[in-house]
C-alpha cells in the first residue's frame, strides 16, 4: 500500500489504520518522492492519495500514479461536485473525503474488499459491447476476475464452465430478457450463493419490482455511476462473504479444518446412495498422548492428522466426527476403498509427527461396514468393528 500525504498526523493515522488491517503501508510526503518510488516499479494493491500535495495542488500526483498502472484511492478535503467527478473520471477506484473519522473508517473495508475481490468472478451480461466494455473496465479497476456475455443463452453456458459469484445483467437483449436469465439462474442457484444485479434503462417503474421477485438480490437504472455501483456490489459481495464464513463455522470443524458431524449427516442425508463404505478411524491411546506431551501436543496431532486425512481420502468425504474419532464415507469401489484405508493405516504407523523437536508416534484402528443401508445403521456396523479392533489389539482394520 503505498500513502501519499504531506500531513504527518495523517500519515500515522492511516499507517496504523492499514498495518492494524494486516496491510504494509509505505509513506511519502510529496509528488517527488513519489515519482522516485514509482521508478522503482513496485508491486502495489493501492494507493492512498492525498489531493493537495505542496509540490502537487491539483491532483497530479493522482495522475503519476494512474499512469504507472496503479489503482489510486484520493483523500479529500474538498467534496465539489465538479472535483468529484473529475477524479471519478481519472479513473480512481475511490475518493474519501477527509471531513472526518467515519469517512476515513471506510478506508480498510474498501481495501479488504479489494483483496477479497481477486477471488471473485462477475458475469456481466449485455447485448450492447460498449456497455459490457465499461463495466468489465470498472469490475477490473475494483479487482474483480469479468467474464462477458453478449446474452441469455451465452451467460447460461458461462455459468456451465465457470464458477460466477455475481451476475449483472441488462434486461432488453434478443432471445432472452435479463429479467428471464435471473429466473433460470434462480433455479440452480439461491441468493446467497450467487449475487445478481439487474440492469435497465427502461423508465417503467414495474421494472425494480419485477427484477426483484424474481430473484435478483439488487437493481440499478442506466446511465449508473461508478460510485453507485462498486457501492452495490460492495455490500453484496461483503454479504456473500459473510455468509460463507457462517456456513464454514458451522460446518468445518475448527481445529483440523476438515468437515464436522453435522455437515457429515447433512451431506449424507441429501445423497443417498445404494453402494457405501464408511469407515471409523480412532487414533489409539490418544489419552497417552496427551498426557506425554500436554494437550497442545495432543491437538497438534489431531491437525496434522486431519491434513493427511483430508489429502488421502479427497475423492471421498473424511469428517472429524468429534475427539479422536474420524469417519470417511466412500461411494466408489469398495476393495479399492479398503486398500486405501489399509495403507493410510500403514503410513500413520511410519510417520511420526513432529512437535516441539520430538517425534510423536502413534497408530489408528478402523472399523468399517459396507452396503446399502442407513448411515445410522452403518454406522454402529462400524463402530462395533472398531471396538473389535480395539479389543484385538489396535493398529487394525476390520471389515
Ligand atoms: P483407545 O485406544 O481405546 O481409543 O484409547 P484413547 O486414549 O485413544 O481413547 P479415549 O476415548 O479413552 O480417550 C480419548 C481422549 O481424547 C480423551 C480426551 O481427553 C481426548 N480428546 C478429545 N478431544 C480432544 C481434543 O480436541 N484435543 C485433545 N488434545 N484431546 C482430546
Ligand atoms: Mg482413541
Ligand atoms: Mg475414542
Amino acid at each position: 500500500m503505498l500513502i501519499v500525504d504531506d500531513s504527518p498526523t495523517f500519515q500515522s493515522y492511516v499507517s496504523a489504520l492499514l498495518e492494524d488491517a494486516g496491510f504494509e503501508p509505505i509513506v511519502f510526503s510529496n509528488h517527488a518522492e513519489t515519482i522516485d518510488f514509482l521508478e522503482t516499479k513496485p508491486s502495489l494493491l493501492c494507493s492512498v492519495l492525498d489531493y493537495c500535495l505542496p509540490d502537487a495542488p491539483r491532483g497530479e500526483v493522482i495522475d503519476t500514479v494512474l499512469r504507472a498502472g496503479h489503482r489510486a484511492i484520493v483523500l479529500t478535503g474538498n467534496s465539489d461536485t465538479n472535483l468529484r467527478e473529475e477524479l471519478l473520471q481519472k479513473g480512481i477506484v475511490d475518493y474519501i473525503l477527509k471531513d472526518s473519522a467515519v469517512s476515513l473508517a471506510f478506508l480498510t473495508p474498501l481495501l479488504t474488499r479489494l483483496v477479497h475481490n481477486m477471488n471473485k468472478t462477475a458475469l456481466v451480461v449485455d447485448d450492447s459491447s460498449a456497455i459490457t466494455q465499461y463495466l468489465t473496465e470498472l469490475l477490473e479497476r475494483f479487482y474483480l476476475n469479468v467474464i462477458t456475455a453478449s446474452d441469455g443463452m451465452a451467460a447460461l453456458e458461462a455459468m456451465e464452465h465457470n464458477h460466477i459469484d455475481i451476475v449483472i445483467t441488462d434486461n432488453d437483449m434478443p432471445h432472452m430478457t435479463g429479467l428471464e436469465l435471473t429466473q433460470h439462474l434462480r433455479m440452480e442457484k439461491n441468493r446467497d450463493e450467487l449475487a445478481i444485479i439487474g440492469l435497465s434503462a427502461s423508465t417503467h417503474s414495474e421494472q425494480i419490482p419485477q427484477f426483484l421477485k424474481a430473484g435478483a438480490n439488487d437493481f440499478l437504472n442506466k446511465p449508473f455511476n461508478q460510485e453507485e455501483l462498486y457501492c452495490r456490489i460492495h455490500t453484496l459481495l461483503d454479504m456473500q462473504d459473510a455468509r460463507q464464513k457462517l456456513y464454514f463455522l458451522a460446518n468445518r470443524d475448527e481445529l483440523t479444518g476438515l468437515w464436522n458431524r453435522r455437515y457429515f449427516f447433512n451431506f449424507a442425508a441429501d445423497h443417498p446412495s445404494n453402494s457405501k463404505t464408511l469407515a471409523i478411524i480412532d487414533i489409539d491411546h490418544f489419552k497417552k498422548i496427551n498426557d506425554t506431551y500436554g494437550h497442545e501436543g495432543g491437538d497438534n496431532v489431531l491437525k496434522v492428522f486431519g491434513k493427511f486425512l483430508a489429502s488421502a481420502f479427497s475423492s471421498a468425504l473424511p469428517a472429524r466426527l468429534g475427539g479422536e474419532e474420524f469417519v470417511v464415507l466412500s461411494t466408489g469401489n469398495k476393495d479399492v476403498f479398503l486398500a486405501e484405508l489399509e495403507a493410510f493405516r500403514v503410513q500413520t504407523e511410519n510417520t511420526p509427527i513432529n512437535y516441539e523437536n520430538q517425534d510423536i508416534r502413534f497408530t489408528i484402528s478402523i472399523g468399517a461396514a459396507s452396503g446399502s443401508d442407513q448411515l445410522p445403521h452403518l454406522l454402529k456396523q462400524a463402530d462395533n468393528k472398531l471396538y473389535a479392533a480395539k479389543k484385538q489389539g489396535r493398529n487394525l482394520l476390520i471389515l
